[in-house]
């Protein structure tokens, strides 16, 4: 039976948090939303329900949140995880602060920790300062982001805009005093009403201690990064993640991401692989015939055993006047349909392993392929795994890839992690 219940604001995220919950010895599923009752979930650790709530209306975040953190206690949870980017992705109005609210509010706590690090993807916090590696996030690229941009790396003043309750921190130096003391911290704080703290850590060894410590927490919230020292805290032993075994067929990747770690990955790739790039303004245009000629496009290369790269991605420039001449949501709702269009025909054409790059892309492509259960594979890289993605009677090996995250060759290497095709 589950005992950890993690809700995830959108599906790389949950990918991320589901790599580390299987690093840290839980045996962990993803389901795309809110499962079915039918959905098997047998000799599982770990339930992480991914939702695409990042960006979406307050309202409509706060409703399918609760609705999640119903059905995680109606399958037995004990502990609750909201799961939102190491990067702390975000608008003024939200999601995180609202959501941290409600989330208290219906299991009846009054304290949580906001733990955004991840070293191991160069995430870390400071005086909830937020780096990614040796730049403040307002200067990692993320000041760009088509939907989130981050202006202010002071997380602690970017979580207090978001919600009304008590936004503290817990600052590195007592984290380095180790357990016990930020167990007692946590105590003296879950004394007062609506109280959140950010937490500082700079390394895997400073987010061991705040997974120990918040033992008794019933809901933390955060990276990913916390996940690998909570498995501890319910016995579980690391190590026993299950192997996913690729489905045979052929490979495309899908990028939407403009991240700046995604543009080099793309260009990467295109010094090897068969690639087609699309931009919003020709989706305004003609929709559906830019579609035809991209499956045209990758009819011809049928017989290239290469995977396919076709991405909208663009510069920060060139995102800039997307945005001016079509609106931000237009231009990106535009690049995510189409990319799922293009995606739920690769598939029809046995495409069937696949690397999509973006978070609101691969919300955007899972929903469209009707995936709707993740089981987790190896580890391409920090925060990336491989998963054996089944629903919609199709079953497609699918990695979904954040957009910073991954090496310059991550398109190039994912591959070999792949198992034998059945
Ligand atoms: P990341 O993981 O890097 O944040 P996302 O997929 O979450 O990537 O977000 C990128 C957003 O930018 C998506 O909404 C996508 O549709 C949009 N987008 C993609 N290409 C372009 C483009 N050329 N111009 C404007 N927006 C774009």
């Amino acid at each position: 039976m589950p005992v950890l219940g993690c809700i995830a604001d959108d599906f790389t995220g949950g990918t991320d948090l589901a790599n580390n919950l299987v690093k840290g010895g839980f045996r962990t599923v993803q389901t795309i939303g809110i499962p079915k009752p039918a959905t098997k979930l047998e000799e599982i650790d770990a339930v992480v329900v991914a939702l695409k709530t990042r960006t979406c209306p307050v309202e409509q975040a706060l409703r399918e949140s609760k609705e999640a953190l119903h059905w995680l206690e109606s399958i037995g949870c004990r502990q609750f995880y909201f799961k939102y980017c190491s990067t702390f992705d975000s608008t003024p109005r939200g999601n995180i602060g609202p959501v941290i609210e409600l989330l208290l509010r219906e299991i009846g706590a009054s304290f949580t920790i906001a733990s955004p690090a991840f070293p191991d993807n160069g995430r870390t916090v400071y005086r909830g300062h937020l780096f990614v590696h040796d730049q403040l996030l307002n200067e990692s690229g993320m000041q760009h982001h088509p939907l989130t941009p981050m202006t202010d790396p002071n997380i602690v003043r970017v979580l207090a805009a978001q919600t009304r309750l008590t936004v503290g921190l817990i600052r590195l130096d007592l984290v380095r005093q180790g357990e016990k003391a930020v167990s007692h911290a946590f105590d003296t704080r879950e004394g007062q009403p609506g109280t959140v703290a950010i937490t500082d850590a700079t390394s895997n060894e400073d987010l061991v201690v705040l997974a120990g410590a918040a033992r008794h927490l019933r809901l933390v919230t955060g990276g990913s990064g916390l996940a690998i020292g909570l498995g501890k805290n319910f016995g579980l032993q690391k190590g026993r993640a299950a192997k996913a075994i690729a489905p045979a067929g052929r490979r495309a990747i899908l990028a939407g991401s403009c991240s700046r770690m995604t543009l080099k990955q793309i260009e990467a790739a295109k010094k090897v692989y068969p690639h087609f790039k699309v931009v919003p303004e020709e989706l305004a245009a003609q929709f559906d015939a830019t579609l035809e000629r991209v499956l045209s496009w990758a009819k011809e290369h049928r017989s290239n055993p290469d995977p396919l790269l076709v991405y909208t991605s663009g510069s920060p420039d060139e995102v800039a006047s997307n945005q001016k001449s079509l609106g931000a949501n237009r231009a990106g709702d535009l690049c995510e349909s189409f990319l799922a269009e293009v995606a739920e025909n690769f598939v029809n054409e046995e495409i069937f392993q696949l690397i999509v790059a973006g978070g609101e892309t691969s919300g955007a492509v899972v929903s469209k392929l009707g995936l709707d259960l993740l089981r987790i594979g190896p580890e391409i890289a920090a925060g990336v795994p491989w998963t054996l993605a089944s629903g919609s009677n199709r079953e497609i090996a699918l990695a979904l890839k954040s957009g910073n995250f991954g090496s310059e060759e991550f398109f190039v290497d994912a591959w070999r992690f792949l198992g034998t095709p059945k």
